[in-house]
């Protein structure tokens, strides 16, 4: 399958990883949008958050144990941090392998600004 994130998965295409079970990868944004920007995938192929299925309701739980793990791995888990996932072309979503970004670091914008 050509899925970008699938081959980071299989290991073809490298990344920073930060956590992984053998449910879900977290590794580090490529063009980080704040000081840290991480993104959680399932490891099973979901194009978008409309393709979730009854199924994957166990899998969308790990994706927010190891945001909580990856936000203490890199130091935002108390000062806090934005979990956000863009499902579809007006949410501008560009690789269509369901992911979460974990964003944080610095104060984050309100999302009305
Ligand atoms: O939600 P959206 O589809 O727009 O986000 C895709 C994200 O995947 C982007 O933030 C992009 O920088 C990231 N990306 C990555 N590594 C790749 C390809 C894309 O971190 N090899």
């Amino acid at each position: 399958m050509d899925c970008i994130f699938c081959k980071i998965i299989e290991g073809s295409i490298p990344s920073k990883k930060i956590y992984e079970n053998d449910k879900v990868l977290a590794f580090h944004d490529i063009q980080p949008a704040a000081p840290v920007h991480a993104l959680i995938i399932p490891k099973k192929h979901i194009a978008t958050m409309n393709d979730v299925q009854e199924e994957d309701v166990e899998v969308i739980g790990e994706i927010h144990l190891a945001a909580q793990e990856v936000a203490k791995q890199l130091g935002v888990h108390e000062s806090g941090y934005r979990l956000l996932n863009n499902c579809g072309k007006n949410a501008g979503q560009v690789v269509f392998h369901l992911h979460y970004h974990l964003l944080g670091g610095e104060k984050l914008g309100p999302l009305n600004g």
